[in-house]
């Protein structure tokens, strides 16, 4: 019996869970490059050519390795541009009587294909195994969570996988050592550049296409220089763990203009279509700490986030799905302004991560938080719109990831499921954390009038207007003590500037 195997453009792994249940000599592996995944929202020019690059490459190591592999380009005249009818065109094509998929990553994917009925052949759906943490491992972990907290899923995986464990204790004694990280960084504060990769002639032409096919979306398509194989992006591990983990936790906070990669590991767009996997990324970090090649706070800094924060995160998004998307706790509804296509604002903070975004198709994650979710926060800004914002403008974004951390994280709309507190914060934690302020049109000192910098009223403006349903909360016991012995005038002041700013925006 044929079977067919669709590997998916975010699972570009020759270890994935659907490829290990195909027999080379019979069976044939199915990848396709379908319009609709390029144009359901209209990702940034980077993150296409690095995907369908990626894929590419990943199709023509396949057949190397001996796979049948049927291969459908974007510009291939029978591709019916869908991952459903791809499907049945070439199953009918070989009669193929079964047709294997790794769970796809996103719930939409996933959805589309479950209603794929076909009396010719039958699905069989396998785990995905890009991930430490099964859907069903995390479901059970969860069920009996009053509060579940990251934190406390963090250290059950430590214990679990035995990352930095010494005799069922954390080595080093302490779970987390985020006390000597996060230093605000300075002028003289120069990381090393991260690893690039000059395009070869498939990704030469990956970038004529999407030129040609996607002149109207969003960002800059050159200078591309990502990994689009296994090879560069266990290169880019390596270079992060030699030349800039050392200093990842001092600084994974701190914000430099014209720096957009501080001392970040730039993983992400790897580990989320399959070119690197979490556990191989993890025990070559904590080989590098018991070498004594970095210390424990680098360390552990970095492996909780893949460790901890992605594991916990995917695991969020399925046990949410599909209702997490709708949510909208402070019933925000302002559209996203056109700045953020731009980055044409006064604001520099937001100036800078947005045209860094444009270029880049990449802000590192104080930039995402603290800069450009604060103020999508602060300023009341449409979830959904956020939401698809940050789905377009990132080439590492898939929903399952980009979801929770636009819903649950920057904007507090699933009501405090994901995070214990909003993470909004006055212009006083951008000023510590980066040299933004310096060059800015507003006066960062200032907390009322036309000069004043914007977060500073927006902040307490936010606080004021959902004190039902934020005041009760424990963690923000002290800033609701401030609020309430405000200056009512001062108050007034700040209710004013906030609504003329966002009227403005
Ligand atoms: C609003 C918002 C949207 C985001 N959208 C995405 C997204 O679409 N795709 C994405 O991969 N990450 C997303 N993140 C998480 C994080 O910002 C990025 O993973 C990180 O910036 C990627 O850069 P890096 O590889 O240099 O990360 P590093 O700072 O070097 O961190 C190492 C790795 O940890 C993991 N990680 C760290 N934090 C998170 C997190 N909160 N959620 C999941 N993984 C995490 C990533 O795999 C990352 O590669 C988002 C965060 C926020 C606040
Ligand atoms: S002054 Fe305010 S708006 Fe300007 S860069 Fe600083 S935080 Fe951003």
């Amino acid at each position: 019996m044929t079977s067919l195997a669709l590997i998916l453009g975010d699972q570009l792994n020759k270890n994935i869970s659907s490829l290990k249940h195909v027999n080379k000599n019979e069976d044939i592996v199915l990848m396709c490059e379908v319009l609709s995944e390029a144009t359901y929202v209209k990702h940034h020019k980077k993150k296409i050519a690095f995907i369908l690059s990626a894929m590419r490459h990943f199709s023509a190591e396949l057949e190397k390795s001996g796979y049948n592999v049927e291969y459908i380009s974007l510009d291939d005249k029978k591709n019916t541009n869908s991952f459903e009818s791809e499907v049945q065109r070439i199953a009918k094509k070989y009669k193929c009587k079964q047709v294997i998929i790794t769970h796809p990553g996103e719930y939409r994917v996933f959805h589309n294909l479950e209603l794929l009925k076909d009396k010719d052949f039958n699905i069989k759906w396998i785990e995905d195994d890009r991930f430490l943490c099964s859907r069903i491992e995390f479901n059970n972990w969860i069920k009996d969570k009053k509060t579940p907290r990251m934190e406390n899923f963090y250290r059950y995986m430590r214990l679990k996988h035995n990352i930095l464990i010494s005799n069922n204790k954390p080595v080093g004694g302490k779970w987390n050592y985020d006390k000597d990280n996060r230093k605000p960084a300075n002028n003289e504060t120069i990381s090393p550049k991260p690893k690039i990769f000059k395009p070869d002639s498939i990704t030469n032409n990956v970038l004529d296409l999407v030129e040609e096919k996607f002149p109207d979306h969003f960002g800059e398509l050159k200078p591309f220089e990502l990994a689009v194989t296994q090879k560069q992006a266990l290169a880019a591990l390596n270079h992060f763990i030699n030349e800039r983990l050392m200093k990842f936790g001092d600084f994974q906070d701190a914000m430099l203009k014209n720096e957009p990669y501080m001392y970040h590991s730039l993983l992400s767009f790897y580990l989320n279509i399959g070119l690197l996997l979490p556990h191989e990324v993890v025990t070559k970090v904590q080989k590098a700490y018991e070498s004594e090649q970095i210390p424990i706070n680098a360390a552990e800094g970095f492996i909780r986030q893949i460790l901890g924060w992605r594991e916990y995160i995917r695991g969020i998004y399925w046990y949410k799905m599909p209702n997490y998307s709708a949510k909208n706790y402070f019933e925000a509804k302002k559209d996203l302004p056109e700045f953020y296509w731009t980055g044409d604002t006064k604001l520099n903070c937001l100036s800078q991560c947005i045209k860094e975004t444009k270029q880049n198709a990449y802000a590192h994650h104080i930039q995402r938080l603290m800069v450009l979710g604060n103020f999508s926060l602060l300023t009341g800004l449409n979830p959904i719109q956020v939401s698809e914002w940050y789905l377009i403008v990132y080439a590492d974004a898939f929903e399952w990831v980009e979801l929770p951390n636009v819903i649950g994280m920057i904007l507090f709309a699933d009501g405090g499921f994901l995070a214990s507190k909003p993470y909004a914060s006055s212009g006083a934690y951008i000023n510590k954390m980066s040299n933004y302020c310096k060059s800015c049109h507003y006066k960062i000192k200032e907390k009322t009038g036309g000069q004043a910098c914007p977060f500073n009223y927006l902040y307490w403006n936010f606080l004021d207007k959902h004190r039902d349903k934020l005041s009760k909360n424990q963690r923000l016991a002290m800033v609701y003590s401030t609020l309430n012995k405000m200056d009512p005038d001062k108050l007034s002041t700040i209710r004013v500037n906030a609504k003329s700013f966002i009227d403005s925006v």
